[in-house]
């Protein structure tokens, strides 16, 4: 578990919606939920209405392990909100995650520096505990 919250107070935090609201549940219970198409299996993220490849709006959700490999990462030089004017240099890291299909997960990977981030670097999940409703996926390195 991330021991410290990755950004500072005053970071706005995801308001669930009707389509996202299983998903933050699943956050909080500490399950990352991907979204898989009822009718032909494929999986998707972020949560959506319908399935790009085969149209069906059934849907059902997996809960991935949790491990992945860094896709891609940006690290924000340039703060863009007050509440990340103390933290940049900061990182933003896509994640694949190994099952659920390869889906793409955007998140930060915390624990490390930036400079010893690469694409492919194996990671897995952890949880920052924002408050009794609300916990946020994060992800550290993996062994490897
Ligand atoms: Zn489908």
């Amino acid at each position: 578990m991330a021991e410290s919250p990755y950004f500072p107070d005053g970071m706005p935090v995801p308001l669930p919606d009707q389509l996202t609201a299983d998903f933050w549940e699943g956050c909080a219970a500490r399950e990352l939920r991907i979204q898989r198409c009822a009718s032909c299996g494929t999986h998707r993220h972020v949560p959506a209405p319908i399935c790009r490849a085969c149209q069906s709006f059934e849907y059902t959700w997996d809960v991935s392990n949790g491990t992945g490999r860094i896709f891609s990462y940006i690290v924000v030089h340039h703060s863009v909100h007050p509440a990340t004017d103390a933290i940049v240099p900061y990182n933003v890291s896509v994640i694949e995650l190994d099952d659920c299909g390869g889906v793409l997960v955007t998140s930060n990977v915390v624990d490390c520096s930036n400079d010893d981030l690469y694409v492919g670097m194996p990671v897995r999940v952890v949880w920052e505990q924002v408050d009794d409703s609300l916990s946020l996926y994060r992800f550290t390195r993996a062994g490897g």
